[in-house]
């Protein structure tokens, strides 16, 4: 037996013995209805818990005007959360292997509807192989296996040679200004992994996503002088079309783009939330549009936020209403660039055998149209960045819900990355 399978044997047994403990960590934290700005209580909670372990800790607020210079920095909207961010650190004895940031958010998206769902939302019920939760998939799972990776080389006495962050973060289902504030807080490492549930495979490439607002202001009347008052929903509904035009176009460019061109649908464009009117029978005065897009990698945020800005204008310029009631755009969530991991790194080729180790297949590597907080770490810091995580179901969706068995395979895969990539010494503990 090789030096290499006898190391892949015990840390495939420690993470299976520290499984159940897991998992309860992952229930407890589902327990947590971390939406966006109720996020204080599970940091509190992944504090002590870091702490427990003796990590050197830090916690600290956003700071809101570096976030707001910076060019992937969202603006603060009055729903922006002001719950901390924690980070806890790893140092160990003899620096000599490579650093590392593992990274995880706690915040989740609003459940929607309790009943359409088969158990409470935040109820971490396990059904076969399913855990069960809003968040447990997206990420509190692999949260917790960034934990529980570090805390299955230690069972077996040894520790990361080299300086391992384990940030916790917030904001990353609306700004993704938490990752941003640990950068601009001074951490950088030689390479980060966070596990967002990607179906076992590595992200290759990742589009950037936009938030804005769109809102239409127009003369309340009553309906039976409708042909006299403007109605701001109908208008409304015209910009949506036009919306819906500069997705197409923007889909068309995919033409020649390495990781998009083949994608039936690279730029999705969602009108998730519309308002507007006061009553039945009065002719609404208003109607405001949340709309989010996303973006390829290469295109800068100020730029595809311009061409949105203009385009809406133009159209409004050729509206008998809007023309004289121009709408205003207002971006006032995501505002972040998308990434692509180039192939050959070390970090990656490390991880592939990770992979193959733990699950016995070859590792592979997709396109994903949502927003990572990779962003902030492969732009800004330059450094490989591993976004790789567990099987799951509907997150966003009712009835999130992750794989038992796939996080236990990635557990095992991400100790294994962390025992190789940041080498290893004899545990304090
Ligand atoms: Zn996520």
């Amino acid at each position: 037996m090789t030096i290499e399978s006898q190391l892949r044997d015990r840390v495939a047994a420690s993470v299976d013995q520290g499984f159940a403990a897991q998992i309860a960590f992952t229930q407890d934290m589902i327990r947590f209805a971390s939406v966006r700005g109720a996020e204080h209580a599970v940091q509190d909670f992944v504090f002590r818990a870091l702490r427990e372990r003796n990590y050197a800790m830090d916690r600290f607020e956003m700071d809101r005007g570096a976030i707001e210079r910076h060019p992937g920095g969202a603006v603060f909207s009055e729903d922006h959360s002001a719950a901390p961010i924690v980070v806890g650190i790893h140092r160990p004895r003899n620096e000599t292997g490579r650093s590392l940031i593992l990274q995880a958010h706690v915040d989740v998206v609003p459940p929607g509807p309790a009943g359409m769902w088969s158990h409470p939302p935040f109820d971490p019920v396990i059904e076969g192989d399913w855990l069960y939760g809003r968040g447990g998939a997206d990420m509190k799972a692999g949260h917790a296996a960034n934990i529980f990776a570090i805390d299955a080389l230690r069972r077996i006495g040894l520790q990361p040679a080299a300086t391992v962050y384990v940030q916790s973060v917030v904001e990353e289902e609306s700004t993704g200004n938490g990752a941003l504030m640990t950068h601009l807080r001074g951490y950088k490492a030689d390479a980060a992994l966070i596990p967002e549930p990607e179906d076992e495979m590595l992200v290759r490439a990742n589009v950037g996503v936009l938030w804005f607002e769109v809102e239409v202001r127009g003369l309340p009347v009553h309906v039976r002088e409708m042909g006299a008052g403007a109605n701001a929903i109908d208008a409304a509904y015209r910009i949506m079309g036009e919306l819906r035009r500069l997705e197409a176009e923007w889909n068309e460019r995919k033409a020649g783009r390495a990781h998009f061109e083949t994608e039936a649908h690279p730029i999705n464009l969602n009108i998730g939330k519309i308002e507007g009117g006061d009553w039945a029978s009065s002719v609404p005065a208003w109607c405001k549009l949340s709309c989010r897009i996303a973006i390829y990698p290469g295109v800068s945020a100020k730029e595809a936020s311009r061409e949105i800005a203009d385009r809406i204008a133009a159209f409004a310029r050729s509206d008998n209403f809007l023309a004289n009631n121009p709408p205003s755009v207002e971006f006032n969530g995501f505002f972040a660039e998308g990434y692509v991991l180039e192939p050959g790194s070390d970090a990656e080729a490390v991880l592939a055998r990770a992979h193959q180790d733990a699950t016995g297949q070859p590792l592979k590597s997709f396109m994903t149209a949502g927003y990572l907080d990779a962003r902030v770490y492969a732009l800004y810091d330059k450094i490989p960045t591993l976004c790789y995580g567990p099987y799951s179901q509907n997150i966003h969706g009712f009835d999130e819900r992750v794989s038992i068995a796939s996080l236990k395979r990635i557990t095992t895969a991400m100790a294994l990355f962390v025992a190789e990539w940041c080498g290893t010494e004899p545990s304090e503990t």
